[in-house]
């Protein structure tokens, strides 16, 4: 099976996003938001049919770990409760996508984040999340504010709430950031990438993994800048009589394959251990286009992977492995989707 851990629902319907700009309205002019749109279930049907799951088919991998679209997080909008009823609403459509296609998707969910608010506030939405309707881990904003990183590090305390929460529960957290406000920031082509290269130095700077060994984080992306640069952090973590990064960071810290050219994931797999290597593609996302250099879509990764040097074992973990050891609760969510079939 080839699983693809990283996916957003890019094409939700339109009354969706529509109501999200009404809901942000009415709280700038200090009005209660509008009642939520219905949606039936072809609607949703039609935006999988002819998005995600129709990619899916044609490239050949089997499920997606499929989570709401990540720039349409927004957490510098509005509040904490305008987060919430937002976060809710989303996360509820991914729920409506894994229950008609069981086979296809399995849930992942945002979090109600608002900068400068405690993430104790997300605790609830993940368990229920999680225990109601059988997502297998959250996607978790380092920067709420979009781009202005106005909370603590990851490494802080702030966040041991959710921590505390995501150990028990056994799920990871992919490290997301959302839509950049900072106009320094473009938010796909720099702010995704800080965002990722950030929260590992931030892991790497803290007693994180030492206080929660079972927590797990997957970055994004194929790490940032990290595994081109993984002899600087190397250099920085032995400058400051760290242990090695293996043991400091590696049982704890994945990296995703959302790298969109062959040199790259020449790169990532080079450097990186392929026990902490999973298979992703972000499709339908950030880059839609066909690369002229190869005739192929820049995020079709699969096609990148198999130029690889993997032994079939280490293939194997990439493209699905891996990700039923990260995702604690995978494989007991597959083998219940799919029976549901
Ligand atoms: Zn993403």
């Amino acid at each position: 099976m080839i699983i693809d851990c990283h996916g957003h629902y890019t094409t939700s319907p339109r009354q969706h996003e529509a109501w999200r700009t009404d809901q942000i309205a009415a709280h700038k002019e200090g009005r209660a938001a509008p009642p939520r749109p219905s949606i039936t279930d072809d609607e949703i049907r039609a935006t999988i049919v002819n998005g995600q799951l129709k990619v899916q088919q044609e490239r050949g991998t089997d499920l997606t770990i499929f989570s709401p679209r990540a720039a349409g997080m927004g957490h510098h909008l509005g509040d904490a409760s305008t987060s919430e009823a937002w976060a809710t609403a989303c996360n509820e459509l991914i729920h409506r996508v894994c229950t008609l296609f069981p086979r296809n998707f399995i849930g992942v969910c945002m979090l109600p984040q608002s900068a400068r608010v405690s993430p104790r506030n997300c605790v609830a939405e993940l368990e229920r999340c999680v225990l109601q309707y059988g997502f297998v881990g959250c996607n978790l904003n380092p920067d709420p504010s979009g781009g202005f990183w106005q909370d603590p590090p990851l490494g802080d305390q702030y966040w041991y709430p959710l921590y505390e929460k995501m150990v028990e529960l056994d799920v990871p957290a992919m490290i997301h950031v959302s839509q950049a406000c900072n106009p320094a920031f473009h938010t796909t082509g720099s702010h995704y990438l800080n965002g990722d290269t950030a929260a590992f130095m931030q892991c790497l700077t803290s007693d994180l993994f030492k206080n929660f060994p079972t927590l797990k984080f997957v970055i994004p992306h194929g790490g940032g800048a990290v595994p081109y640069h993984w002899g600087r952090f190397r250099g920085i973590a032995q400058d400051m009589k760290l242990p090695p990064l293996t043991e400091h960071l590696l049982r704890n810290v994945f990296f995703d394959t959302c790298v969109y050219h062959l040199p790259g994931q020449e790169l990532l797999a080079k450097v990186i251990p392929a026990e902490n290597i999973l298979f992703a593609s972000e499709m339908i996302g950030a880059v839609r286009g066909i690369d002229p250099e190869t005739g192929h879509h820049y995020d079709d990764t699969k096609r990148y992977i198999e130029q690889l040097p993997f032994s079939a074992t280490d293939k194997s973990k990439v493209y699905e492995g891996n990700a039923r050891q990260v995702y604690g609760r995978l494989s007991a969510q597959i083998a219940k989707q799919f029976g549901r079939v």
